[in-house]
């Protein structure tokens, strides 16, 4: 099964995949994951990206384009796989057209788009914290950890995505709209 899935920052892409990934024994593949790791990494990748991320803009097509088709080509996502935040523009969505056709001709079995008020997702972005080892995502008014800083499935530390500051939030906002 080859899923996309769409929608603003903070609409449910992560939680509700990570469920859909399960059930579906396909990988949930998060452009915005694999930059966070690169940026935490330190890689070619990582740097060349750092300051777009941190601001809430989007990284450049070809950028984004290219660490698909890395992912894309390994042999867990043969079978499918549900992207996360990606495609975000046109340009990306030609490319990923490309790359579906040059992998003999697979099409995409779900476009599925997640629409939520821009106040509801502020807001709960602000109260987003995750762990910083399972990824595991925590909302502080609808599902808070059972013990404050710390992820229930594996004991460590939780965090907030420094691009979760509503004023960054809201410039993410304005950045999907516009596309
Ligand atoms: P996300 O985790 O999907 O909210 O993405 C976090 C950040 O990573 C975004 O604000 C962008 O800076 C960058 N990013 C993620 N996916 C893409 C993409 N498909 N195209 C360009 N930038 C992206």
């Amino acid at each position: 099964m080859r899923v996309v899935l769409l929608g603003p920052p903070g609409s449910g892409k992560g939680t509700h995949g990570k469920g859909l990934s399960a059930e579906l024994g396909v990988p949930l593949i998060s452009t915005g994951d694999i930059l966070r790791q690169a940026i935490a990494e330190g890689t070619r990748l990582g740097l060349a990206a750092q300051a777009d991320v941190k601001a809430g803009r989007l990284v450049a097509d070809e950028t984004v384009l290219g660490l698909i088709e890395t992912r894309l080509g390994l042999p867990d996502a043969k079978e499918g796989f549900l992207l996360d935040g990606f495609p975000r523009t046109v340009a990306q969505a030609d490319g990923l057209g490309t790359l579906l056709q040059s992998g003999s001709c697979h099409n995409l079995d779900h476009v599925v788009n997640l629409v939520v008020p821009v106040e509801v997702v502020v807001n709960r972005l602000r109260e987003r914290w995750l762990c910083g080892s399972c990824g595991t995502i925590y909302n502080l008014s609808s599902k808070p950890p059972k013990v404050a800083g710390i992820c229930d499935v594996c004991g460590s530390t939780l965090k907030q995505r420094a691009d979760d500051e509503p004023a960054t939030v809201r410039a993410r906002l304005e950045v999907y709209q516009r596309r």
